[in-house]
């Protein structure tokens, strides 16, 4: 894949990179080396002020980098600048917790006499150079989701960011120089991924972290558990949004249209498939699909779009192949199915219409595979066993959404499903003070909150005897 700016609305090429070469890679390998041996005992207080500086700037710049976001990957201007100004939120908060939640701890009195010491405690350490290998789906987020605690931790970064958003990758070096980390603390690496097992096999780079497919997520597992290094992945997902008689159906209907098309629908998170109980099944498809059918799809610079273009042609060829399986197979489109045939604005960018499949079969790649776009697989359940059985049977296991208001159901899908997040009554969304990350084929470790800045923490005991 070329490393370039392509605007997915017209599909026009903007601007392209020479990726660097090896003595480039090399020159920056070193200065990561070196930018750790003395950051790592900067104190906490100077990194905060560092990252609270970059949050600044980047409140700042909110309007401009929101226009390079949507221009390289095509999401709604409002959606760019609200996912700019939640970066900001995460690195102060951050820059605000990060010592206390590494914050020495210290093991009962008697357990410590135990262990034969006098005194005992556990003590986290940085673990060195942090390679990032990150998607163009929230190309600020997800890195910041990444730097914010890795360098509140006393880590350094190197991203290898999606090839498409490459002017995205350079502003965020930028932004964390301008903030004054020092020179090599976060460095972006305009390579491809087949540059990616060469910088990881490094022995300068001590850990991975990767967002994206299960595919890229295998490769870089694969290299680094050849090597031994530590990684986080947070792979696809393919979340149920799960509808049961108490529900609210009124607020269930409106948040499903949002948590399927945020982001055109390119979000891991987004819920992909929808399990309604068949008390009110006819009526939340009805809503449902009125409401889907209602989105304007268009220019996503323009105010008032609500979704715009795939973010790549690969990714819309992608989406129609799982559509047309379906369809092919059984499936019925209530709603979309199809690119829009006009006007011709539209024809010319990566549009996809907002799509509701309903007749699902296992049969289908769409049961099994994520759908990175605007299209709803919509299933009947006849009960909550039949809801959560369904709910399960998928690869993936992200998070979930859970539409009910009676107490013992919410125990039951707390303890039955398998996800990394369950969300009762509205949909999941990443908040710095929760963990995020999944089980299955959607990845392992997680990121936010405490837990995601110990994921890349040498967990050191110190004991006195
Ligand atoms: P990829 O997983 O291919 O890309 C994500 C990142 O991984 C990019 O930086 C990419 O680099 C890199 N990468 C890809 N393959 C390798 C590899 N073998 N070794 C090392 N690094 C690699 O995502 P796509 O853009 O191709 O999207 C494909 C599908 O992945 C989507 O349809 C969706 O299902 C899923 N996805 C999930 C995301 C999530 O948030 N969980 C985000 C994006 C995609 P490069 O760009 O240079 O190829």
């Amino acid at each position: 894949m070329p490393i370039a700016t392509v605007n997915p609305a017209t599909g026009e090429t903007l601007k392209t990179f020479d990726a660097l070469g090896p003595e480039e890679t090399e020159r920056r390998l070193a200065a990561a080396a070196a930018a750790f041996r003395t950051y790592r005992t900067t104190p906490f207080a100077e990194r905060a002020r560092l990252m609270e500086r970059a949050a600044a700037l980047l409140d700042e710049d909110r309007d401009d980098v929101a226009r390079t976001v949507t221009t390289e990957m095509g999401k709604p201007l409002a959606a760019a600048r609200a996912e700019a100004a939640k970066c900001a939120k995460a690195m102060r908060w951050y820059a605000a917790r990060a010592e206390d939640l590494l914050a020495d701890e210290r093991p009962p009195e008697d357990e410590v006499r135990d262990a034969g010491a006098a005194h005992a405690r556990v003590h986290y350490r940085p673990l060195g150079v942090i390679l990032a290998v990150m998607p163009w789906n929230f190309p600020l987020w997800q890195v910041v989701r990444f730097a914010a605690p890795a360098l509140m931790a006393g880590n350094v970064g190197l991203l290898k960011h999606a090839s498409n958003v490459p002017q995205t990758a350079l502003y965020l070096e930028d932004l964390f120089r301008r903030a004054g980390f020092p020179e090599g603390c976060f460095q972006t690496l305009l390579v491809g991924s087949g540059d990616v097992e060469t910088i990881l096999r490094d022995p300068r780079v001590a850990a991975a972290t990767l967002t994206g497919s299960e595919g890229a997520g295998r490769a870089v597992a694969a290299v680094a558990g050849d090597e031994v290094k530590k990684t986080v992945l947070e792979l696809g997902g393919s979340d149920p949004y799960v509808v049961m008689p108490s529900a609210d159906l009124d607020r269930a209907v409106a948040t499903a249209v949002t948590a399927r098309v945020q982001n055109n629908g390119q979000s891991c998170i987004a819920a992909k498939r929808f399990i309604v109980h068949t008390d009110v099944y006819d009526a939340f498809t009805e809503r449902f699909t009125e409401r889907m059918a209602a989105l304007t799809v268009g220019d996503p610079m323009a105010e008032g779009t609500d979704v715009g273009p795939l973010a790549t042609e690969r990714g819309r060829a992608d989406l129609e192949e799982l559509v047309d399986d379906a369809v092919r197979r059984g499936a019925t489109a209530l709603c979309g199915g199809r690119r829009p045939g006009a006007p011709p604005e539209l024809t010319r960018g990566w549009y996809y219409e907002p799509t509701v499949l309903t007749g699902i079969t296992p049969a289908m790649r769409i049961h099994r595979e994520e759908a990175f776009g605007p299209v709803a697989a919509l299933y009947r359940a006849d009960g909550l066993d039949e809801a959560l059985d369904l709910a399960n049977d998928s690869p993936f296991g992200l998070s979930s959404n859970v539409w009910t208001r009676d107490e013992d159901e919410q125990r039951r899908f707390v303890r039955d499903l398998e996800a990394g997040g369950v969300y009762f009554n509205g949909m999941t969304a990443s908040h710095p003070a929760l963990p995020f990350g999944g089980v299955k084929r959607s990845g392992y470790g997680r990121e936010l909150s405490g837990h995601g800045i110990r994921e890349f923490c040498n967990v050191t005991t110190v004991w006195h005897g």
